[in-house]
């Protein structure tokens, strides 16, 4: 039986699913989930990752939680922790580059918070040489200097879906006529999640929410407020969600998200104030919220990238060029993608952000 028949069968028996019940099945079933059981990146995947397109992603990356450490008066013991690891190539170049940096990879124990069991597959045999630790959430954590790394997770998380009706809401939901998904509309209702949103709204506009980011974020926020360290969330969104960010991807095209369970990528955009807030609320601080090639650029992307070039000739050094300018351009990534810094109130913000 086919995911989507479950689905439709599930629905003919207990009515509509909100789309974030739709997406964690799709994403996470224990059998036929998206991530369950398939590596999703690079060319053969359904989509890549700026980790997976340079090694200086993750260099400049490494780089900058390393200086936040040695700011921080050089921690003892600290959790180096990435939410939503991939195939582990974002945190084998965070630890490859810092190698040079005195004292950080004997401070540093390494936790991967990973859903799917291919990826974690993947990802012990990626980092090997550094015996990662996994966990399921953050608050099983040893309570260290927490500094957290997470690319292209939070769009992965589960969102529901309201349409603006007045000053109710309706929801969005996920319904079936026996054969087929299709969206329809729950009834009006208000909305306690969303009574801040009746005032930069109007009647018709659709708002998303993700609920699932807020217990991470808390929970990391309040680590790093009590013990040091810092996050940094890279992922594609704004500072305030509105509009239908929903949408599939399957071998690099988008395709629509109700089509094919569990055969494609389900993501939407990141709300990136509800989780600034929600690591305020927690006590910390947060940067600007600052596009990630202006990012890239203040780390020094561009000196780097000459200094790889200069060992590049041929095929290589252009797929080399074309990466820097997939990871920086405001036409590429560079303005899609954004960086959140959260740290403690007595600490700078992370180089490369701004208070
Ligand atoms: N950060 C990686 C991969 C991004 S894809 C990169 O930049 O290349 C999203 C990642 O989040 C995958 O590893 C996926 O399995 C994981 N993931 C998705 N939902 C999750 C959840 N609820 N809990 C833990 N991991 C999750």
């Amino acid at each position: 039986m086919s995911l989507k028949d479950i689905l439709i069968a599930r629905i003919q028996q207990n009515g509509p699913l909100t789309v974030a019940d739709y997406m964690t099945e799709c994403l996470l079933h224990p059998k036929h989930g998206y991530y369950t059981n398939r590596d999703p990146l690079g060319s053969r995947g359904d989509f890549t990752t700026a980790p997976e397109i340079s090694q200086m992603f993750g260099e400049l990356i490494g780089l900058c939680i390393a200086q936040c450490w040695v700011d921080q008066g050089r921690p003892a013991q600290i959790c180096l922790a990435e939410l939503g690891p991939g195939r582990g190539t974002l945190m084998a170049d965070i630890l490859r580059a810092t190698r040079q940096v005195p004292g950080f990879h004997d401070a540093a124990e390494i936790f991967l918070l990973e859903a799917s069991p291919t990826l974690r597959e993947i990802q012990r045999e990626t980092l090997r040489d550094y015996s990662p630790k996994w966990s399921s959430s953050i608050s099983d954590l040893p309570a260290l200097p927490l500094f957290l790394i997470a690319n292209e997770f939070f769009d992965a998380l589960p969102i529901r879906q309201f349409l603006r009706d007045g000053d109710g809401w309706r929801e969005r939901l996920v319904g079936s006529d026996g054969k087929s998904l299709n969206f329809g509309l729950g009834t009006r209702a208000a909305q306690t999640l969303l009574k801040d949103r009746l005032t930069d709204t109007n009647d018709g506009d659709l708002v998303e929410c993700c609920a699932a980011a807020v217990p991470i974020i808390s929970s990391a926020a309040e680590r790093i407020a009590t013990c040091g360290g810092m996050a940094l969330i890279v992922d594609y969104g704004d500072w305030r969600a509105l509009g239908d960010t929903f949408q599939a991807l399957r071998d690099h095209k988008h395709s629509d998200p109700l089509e094919e369970p569990g055969k494609a990528d389900l993501t939407a955009h990141v709300d990136f104030e509800a989780i600034a807030r929600s690591a305020q609320s927690a006590g910390c601080s947060f940067s600007r919220l600052t596009p990630q090639g202006v990012y890239l650029e203040r780390l020094g992307i561009t000196a780097r990238a000459q200094s790889l070039a200069s060992s590049l000739q041929g095929q290589a050094l252009e797929a080399h060029i074309l990466a820097h300018r997939r990871l920086t351009h405001p036409n590429e990534m560079g303005n899609l993608f954004k960086v959140l810094g959260i740290y403690p109130p007595s600490a700078a913000p992370p180089p490369g952000l701004e208070p």
